[in-house]
């Protein structure tokens, strides 16, 4: 059997594949296409088109398709097949640089938020070098970014690389004012923690909720939840552990760098974490875990769970963001160094992170706004809506003493005005102990928790990206006409302190009596659901600084906007409905069925023995009556909310109703049927319950 060594990667045209299949002269022009983002030559890319189609060949593959990642939050792939037809008859396998620099998908069923009109349908894609080639199935996937032919963003990629441009960008200019003239790129990175729910395939295909919507519209809590916290870390059952094995090896041939997996605190729930990497490779191998665990669980007889909260009452499921900044070099920015100036500018970065994060909270979260996650942020199990930071106590007694001018026990010289020439070593376990902030810093890197578990990393990384930049920016507009560098650092560093603290928070934030201190005492926006916060995204402030950098347009930002919303409209909709149907459908005649049933069994009885009372079962046949008429109420009150949502102008009214009476509506009916669920037989109830659900997979 072949070693994990061995295969790691071997669908994947990376550089090992680069240095041995092109010219010396072709693998560094690409090289440098790569590292430096010099344009590419239409001669080094059909160089790079030949090769990289032999090695697919030789792989088995057939196709070619331009992976690209459009705005429905899936990725999208049109297969075309290397055949080109040979004057004898037969065929040969052609691929020529143009077509590997740039395809021409149809654009117009794509989601643009009127950025393309329809007769202008073509949009195209164009190759992103700097995340590598794969095979899937047969088929040579070549990752890039999409647009639309006035070369509007119509994707997730082209954002997210303007926003690593535009870090790398600020970052430089900080850095070359410390002295640091060899770094030739800044690039932010991330490891995405994955977390995820399996559930047996039978159980999945008797929910038309799990089918239609990815979570359970309806469910009575389970005699057992997770409240034993007998999961977390647990012992992996053998069916999860052949699903494991397998999705593991799948990864590693991409390349992926798989690395943790366990259980997580619900039951069937699991976590699936790589080694982190630059921030565009881990979006596109994020995206790729996340199908390929959807395809491999089908393989095992399983259902993969990607919703936010598939179980009401259950912790739902996240995606922890782990992002820090690092020159070509691999020095990390937000390490604390060994030397004065090494800390100084460690603690600029720390700055412009505390900065952009504080005048940039609307932003934060609105890149993981959708209508599953609003189910999970402030659950109990999830950071509020409210972003705050979390430092531990030392980086915090640091800040307190560079923001009132007193020494730092821990500082041994005074060498620079900062004053903490040398900072303690963050030691991992006193800076992540707190896992209930949604913005944590861990040592050498910023966990960011409020991402839902299908959302993509992208949107997240390019607000991050973006607002980062933008307090690099500032602060090296002013250092660079600094006449005394030292005092104008201080000074800077002071002030963010001073003007940002408020977001600072090292407490408990799963805590009622934060919300109310952070929006009461310190003014931090809590914005609680997608309606709520996403108009904000073209809040001047928002729009200034994101087209500023050039990270999107407002044309861009303006469709991105309508997307969100309609895609928040479309989802509860097609969850109200699904609601609806099965309430009518199976959920009030299983509940009528049973209680003729007991009422035949009460008729029964009286026939035998006239003087028996037979209040069990009068009991329940009126209480079951009673909850099929409410049941057939809130029914009503919900078609009639959804077809007055039709009357709505815009998409802003459209997605406030939503938020303010179907949601509402769906809670009511949900509460009868639950109710309905806990005295009906369970030989009538029609669905698998949260605890088949949940315990069903050994
Ligand atoms: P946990 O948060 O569950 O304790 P770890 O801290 O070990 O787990 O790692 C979480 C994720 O953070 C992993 O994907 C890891 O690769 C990633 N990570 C570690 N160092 C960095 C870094 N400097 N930049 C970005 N991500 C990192
Ligand atoms: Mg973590």
């Amino acid at each position: 059997m072949e070693t994990v060594s061995e295969y790691f990667g071997s669908l994947v045209f990376d550089d090992r594949v680069m240095k041995a299949t092109l010219s010396a002269k072709v693998y560094g022009s690409l090289k440098k296409t790569i590292d430096e983002g010099t344009a590419l030559d239409i001669g080094v890319a059909n160089a790079v088109a030949a090769a990289m189609k032999d090695w697919a060949i030789s792989k088995g593959a057939t196709h070619y398709t331009h992976w690209f990642q459009p705005l429905t939050g899936i990725t999208a792939e049109k297969h075309d097949s290397f055949i080109s037809p040979s004057p004898d008859g037969g065929v040969i396998m052609e691929f020529s640089g143009k077509e590997l620099i740039k395809g021409e998908p149809d654009a117009s069923s794509f989601p643009s938020g009127g950025l393309r009109a329809t007769f202008e349908a073509r949009g195209y894609t164009a190759w992103d070098p700097t995340s590598y080639a794969f095979i899937k199935g047969r088929t040579l996937c070549i990752p890039t970014a999409f647009c639309s032919y006035g070369g509007e963003a119509l994707d997730k990629k082209t954002p997210l690389l303007r926003s690593m441009g535009a870090l790398n960008k600020q970052a430089l200019r900080i850095l070359r004012l410390f002295g640091n003239n060899t770094a030739k790129c800044v690039r932010s990175s991330v490891g995405p923690e994955q977390e995820y729910f399996l559930v047996t395939q039978e159980m999945y295909d008797q929910r038309p909720d799990l089918r239609f919507t990815g979570r359970t519209l309806f469910g009575a809590k389970p005699p057992k939840g997770q409240e034993m916290d007998d999961h977390y870390f647990g012992v992996i059952k053998p069916r999860v552990a052949a699903f494991m094995e397998e999705l593991n090896h799948e990864l590693w041939k991409l390349g992926i760098l798989a690395k943790t997996e366990h259980n997580e605190v619900a039951p069937a729930q699991h976590e699936l974490a790589p080694i982190y990497t630059t921030t565009n490779i881990a979006t596109d191998h994020n995206q790729l875990t996340m199908e390929i665990m959807q395809k491999i669980a089908a393989k095992h007889g399983l259902v993969c769970l990607l919703h936010e909260k598939p179980f009401a009452g259950v912790n739902g499921s996240g995606k922890h963001n782990n992002w820090s900044i690092a020159t070509d070099a691999g020095q990390n920015l937000l390490s604390p160094g060994e030397t004065p100036y090494e800390n100084a500018q460690f603690l600029l970065f720390l700055c412009a992170v505390i900065k952009a994060v504080d005048d940039y909270q609307d932003l934060l979260r609105i890149s993981v706004a959708t209508a599953g996650n609003d189910h999970r942020l402030g659950a109990n199990e999830a950071p509020p809506a409210v972003v705050s930071i979390f430092l531990g106590d030392e980086l915090n007694a640091v800040l307190q003493a560079i923001e009132n001018d007193t020494p730092y026990e821990g500082a041994k010289k005074t060498q620079m005005k900062l004053g903490v020439d040398v900072l303690p070593k963050f030691n991992r376990d006193t800076t992540d102990r707190n896992r209930t902030s949604p913005f944590a810093f861990t040592g050498n890197k910023f966990e960011f928790r409020m991402l839902g578990s299908s959302n993509s990393i992208a949107c997240a990384n390019i607000m991050l990206n973006s607002a980062v930049a933008e307090s690099l920016k500032i602060y090296a507009d002013r250092l660079e006409g600094a006449k005394d560098f030292e005092t104008a650092l201080h000074g800077m560093i002071q002030k963010t302190i001073r003007d940002h603290k408020h977001i600072i928070f090292n407490g408990n934030g799963y805590d009622d009596s934060w919300i109310r201190e952070a929006t009461e005492k310190r003014g931090l926006l809590n914005y609680r659901t997608t309606p709520d916060c996403m108009p904000h995204l073209l809040d001047k402030k928002n729009v200034d600084m994101l087209t500023g950098h050039g990270v999107f347009s407002e044309a861009e930002l303006r469709s991105r906007c309508d997307i969100m919303l309609e895609n928040y409209c479309k989802t509860v909709v097609i969850e109200a409905s699904t609601m609806a149907d099965m309430a009518k459908t199976q959920i009030a005649p299983a509940v009528e069925g049973y209680a003729a049933d007991v009422a035949k069994s009460a008729a029964a009885k009286k026939a035998l023995d006239a003087s028996l009372a037979c209040s069990y079962e009068l009991g329940v046949v009126k209480k079951l009556s009673a909850l099929t008429d409410r049941i057939a109420g809130k029914v009503e009150e919900l078609e009639d909310a959804l077809l007055f949502l039709q009357k709505c102008e815009d998409i802003f009214a459209q997605s406030a109703m939503i938020r303010d009476s179907v949601l509402v509506k769906m809670g009511e009916l949900r509460v009868a049927c639950d109710e309905a669920e806990t005295i009906t037989a369970k030989s009538w109830w029609p669905y698998p319950t949260y605890a088949d659900l949940l315990f069903s997979v050994k």
